[in-house]
């Protein structure tokens, strides 16, 4: 710049005035980009070729140095972009001396008089020009080089950077004229029709980002109302936010009494330490659940006086908002992002919508969850119940014929004198065998098979893949671990005196498709092979079906 102020000193006499109010539209008009689907139009050229005829390149540099710096600031570039600051100044500095130099280099003048020389529009129209693909050419290498994108160079960029140079273009031309005119006036009256010109459009565009959310919403509330399961509703509801704002941490606090929020979900690959609970009015999620108010903080140092410490070190921005059903608050969402300033007050009306709409997608899902627990399991063991045995041997049939297993083996197990046990404890204690034995059978059996109750004291272990000898030990050992064991009372009927009760069972075992060619023959069979081959023979043992 120092050797350009040399080979090219400014036409300056003075006009400190007229110039520092060039300064201060170009500064006005880089605070106020417009967007157009979420891309940024600065229309700065105008000013700067105004500038630029007037006083000559080295002010227009100056001018477009600071503008920039502007532009920089106004879209609140994080600490990792900064490297875009000098990375923009220096485009901008070539552009303006080698368009500048063309210009001179054409026998162009600081000052021309467009009156009287035709020439004189041509070099004016020439240097625009010249700025223009300059422009192009410095843009394209440092998409290519500097952000390594790979994508069609005549794209978005392209056609956006054409257009503003050709409305930018008779805007300087203008600005100059007039303003050699009737002086620096014409800052004024063509600056200000601009300036709300471009206020307008932004509005504009405001509320049609605020349209496009508003119907992004709708899709996700109705695609959430369409899972069936509490995580799969919020797994929605995590990737869907996370795809309309900035967030790097999720998480979900419930209310588990009047007094304390629980978090039931999180979205945080931090490894920072969770508060499991936390107390109404405490933190920033207890805050919010008291107040039932959102907030929302833009940096880490204006939360980190009101949390509870669950929040990951990095986070800056800050989004908490209740979740509200029935004018109840069921759980509040705070989101962080590693970004300052991520999150602004006019996403909140959207958060919120999405928040009542996952709410009532969440009640509904744990609705169906519990309706289907209740219509799968028996109330006092928790055990799956006959209904849902009898729906999934079926299923495992089907498999079976498919070639999809290679066998199928039941086992069925009936408690020796039940009735004994009942008539001598009572039907309580009798419960609570139940509740023990299946809780027995529960860890035994694990992940090899289900084990559901059939009936009063009848249980059946349905084990996939399991041949004849598999099944036996299962049986075997399920057996064993009756027998072997006795069942410790805890309401027993003399009060202080602690009661065990020995009990066994008799286990039948029938494979498919050895012993069945169906799901009904194969339970017929275990059963047979329950009451002939085990309790006629004696109880406590295990059979096998034999034809
Ligand atoms: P065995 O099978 O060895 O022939 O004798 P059992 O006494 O077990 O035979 P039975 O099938 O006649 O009696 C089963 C008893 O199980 C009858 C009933 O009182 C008891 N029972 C069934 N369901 C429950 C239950 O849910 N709770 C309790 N406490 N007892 C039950
Ligand atoms: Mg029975
Ligand atoms: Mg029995």
């Amino acid at each position: 710049m120092f050797l350009t102020y040399q080979a090219y000193p400014p036409a300056f006499s003075g006009q400190w005035l007229d110039l520092l109010a060039f300064l201060l539209l170009i500064a006005v008009v880089a605070s106020m980009p417009i967007t157009i689907n979420s891309m940024y139009i600065f229309l700065i050229q105008w000013v700067s070729l105004a500038a630029f005829l007037k006083f000559g390149l080295f002010i227009e540099m100056v001018l477009a140095q600071i503008a920039v710096i502007v532009l920089l600031f106004k879209l609140r570039i994080q600490k990792s972009e900064l490297f875009r600051l000098p990375l923009n100044m220096t485009m901008f500095f070539f552009v303006s001396l080698l368009s500048g130099v063309f210009y001179y280099e054409l026998g162009g003048q600081t000052g021309p008089s467009f009156e009287t020389e035709r020439q004189a529009i041509l070099l004016a129209a020439l240097y625009a020009v010249a700025g223009y693909f300059l422009n192009q050419v410095i843009v394209s290498f440092n998409l290519r080089f500097v952000y390594k994108r790979r994508e069609n160079y005549f794209g978005k960029d392209f056609f956006v950077e054409t257009v503003t140079t050709l409305i930018t273009f008779p805007l300087g031309f203008f600005l100059y004229m007039f303003y050699n005119q009737v002086g620096v006036m014409a800052l004024f009256f063509v600056g200000l029709p601009f300036v709300s010109i471009s206020l307008v459009l932004k509005l504009y565009y405001s509320t049609e980002k605020v349209n496009l959310y508003l119907q992004k919403a709708a899709e996700i509330g109705h695609e959430m109302a369409q899972r069936l399961h509490v995580d799969d509703v919020t797994d929605l509801f995590f990737e869907k936010i996370g795809e309309m704002l900035p967030v790097d941490y999720a998480y979900i606090f419930e209310p588990v009494n009047e007094q304390e929020l629980e978090m039931v979900r999180r979205l945080d690959q931090s490894g920072t330490n969770m508060i499991p609970r936390m107390k109404k009015h405490e933190g920033i999620s207890g805050y919010v659940w008291a107040q039932e108010e959102a907030i929302c903080y833009s940096s880490r140092k204006d939360w980190l006086p009101f949390t509870k410490g669950f929040l990951p070190e990095d986070a800056e921005s800050l989004l908490a908002v209740p979740i509200i059903r029935n004018k109840k608050v069921v759980g509040v969402l705070t989101l962080a992002s590693r970004q300052k300033r991520a999150y602004e007050k006019s996403q909140l009306m959207i958060v919120d919508i999405l928040c009542s709409s996952f709410a009532v997608a969440v009640e509904n899902a744990k609705n169906y969850e519990q309706t289907k627990m209740h219509s799968e399991r028996c109330a006092l063991t928790n055990l799956y119940n006959f209904r849902y045995f009898d729906h999934l041997l079926h299923e495992e049939f089907a498999k079976l014929t498919r070639f999809e297993r290679t066998s199928l083996s039941l086992i069925l197990l009936d408690i020796d004198h039940f009735k004994v046990v009942n008539d001598t404890y009572g039907h309580p204690s009798g419960n609570e065998i139940l509740i023990e034995l299946a809780n027995r059978l529960r860890k035994l059996v694990g992940g090899q098979g289900t084990v559901a109750r059939f009936g009063g004291e009848e249980f059946v272990v349905l084990l996939p893949d399991a041949g004849k000898q598999t099944a036996g030990k299962m049986a075997e050992m399920i057996r064993e671990s009756i027998a072997n064991w006795p069942f410790n009372l805890q309401q027993s009927i003399e009060p202080g005196k602690k009661q065990s009760v020995q009990i066994t069972a008799s286990i039948g075992v029938a494979t498919a498709p050895d012993d069945a060619d169906d799901a009904m023959s194969l339970i017929r069979h275990a059963d047979r092979a329950l009451y002939v081959g085990a309790k006629r023979a004696g109880r406590n043992r295990v059979a096998e079906y034999v034809k």
